[in-house]
């Protein structure tokens, strides 16, 4: 039967195929790992910076700093891809540690009134050295640290909750804030929301690309009604379109971040971009 035959080479085929994608997947983890491995961070790695905007005033109040690296063997490595990479071979201390020198450094550069927020990764607050190491570097900054944000996701909280809950309260009492990042993303995010100290909830990208419909609308308002009700202020990531943003602007939410408010670029570029009259954006 030429049809059964057919098709059983075709299984055949796709089998053969996906351990091929498979091993590709694994030698390219491995060559992000030897080149993260022989890398001059210092030198590789840059951050650029995405504003965040207030609505109600039409001002930058924080930029999010977002990890770029240039390798000389493997071109543009995407910050999800090599973060990930460094928790897995034990770096992320120091590239975390790293990044955020430098994100504290380019800082000193903004207007005062503009706040960093910075990406903390998953095994960075289990770790009490990184946590004590991320205040030193805070301390001899010399930045106010109540202009300080730091970002985590679910992941870090559920990595280990008790943990995570006392170093919130450690970086609090010195003035950092602490924003919970693509939420709804995770598995559990009610179950803690309301057991930890935040001051700011950033509803993932993913909640906008429905937001002008009926549904998505109300997920959306029902995340920043969950907000106000616990008194923290809302963030809604990935604006695009100007629709996104009348949408969830309707429903109070009075911060946003995202392509249409402004991509990240180095901070050279960001100060001359504000340096820049421009319409305003949320009007
Ligand atoms: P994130 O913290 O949720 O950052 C937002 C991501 O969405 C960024 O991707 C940003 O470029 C992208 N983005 C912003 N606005 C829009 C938009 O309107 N549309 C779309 N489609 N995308 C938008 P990026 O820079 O590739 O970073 C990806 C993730 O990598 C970050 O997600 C964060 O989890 C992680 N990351 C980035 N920098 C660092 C870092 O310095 N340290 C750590 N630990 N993680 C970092
Ligand atoms: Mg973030
Ligand atoms: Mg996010
Ligand atoms: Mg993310």
């Amino acid at each position: 039967d030429y049809a059964l035959y057919h098709s059983k080479e075709r299984k055949r085929g796709s089998t053969t195929l996906f351990s091929q994608e498979h091993e590709d997947a694994i030698r390219a983890e491995r060559a992000v790992e030897s080149a993260l491995q022989s890398a001059d961070l210092a030198a590789e790695m840059e951050m650029h910076y995405q504003p965040i905007l207030d609505t109600t005033t039409d001002r930058i109040t924080t930029v999010e700093a977002l990890a770029r690296w240039t390798s000389p063997k493997l071109g543009r490595v995407p910050p999800d891809r090599f973060i990930a990479v460094a928790e897995r071979c034990g770096m992320i201390h120091s590239v975390t540690l790293l990044l955020l020198r430098k994100a504290l450094a380019d800082a000193a550069r903004l207007p005062a009134e503009i706040g960093l927020s910075f990406n903390l990764s998953s095994h960075d607050l289990a770790s009490p050295e990184t946590v004590l190491a991320i205040l030193a570097a805070v301390r001899q900054s010399g930045l106010d640290p109540r202009r300080i944000t730091l970002e985590l996701t679910e992941t870090a909280l559920m990595r280990d909750f008790e943990g995570a809950q006392q170093a919130i309260t450690l970086l609090r009492a010195l003035g950092i804030a602490i924003a919970l990042d693509d939420f709804g993303t995770g598995y559990s995010s009610l179950n803690y929301v309301h057991r930890l100290p935040l001051d700011r909830i950033k509803i993932d990208r993913g909640f906008m690309a429905d937001v002008e419909t009926d549904l998505g609308r109300r997920v959306v308002s029902t995340i920043l009604d969950l907000c106000q009700n616990l008194g923290l202020d809302g963030i809604a990531e990935g604006i695009e379109t100007r629709e996104q943003l009348n949408a969830v602007r309707r429903h109070g939410c009075r911060y946003v971040q995202g392509y249409l408010i402004g991509r990240p670029r180095p901070m050279t570029e960001l100060l001359e971009s504000l340096a820049t009259p421009t319409q305003p954006i949320a009007v």
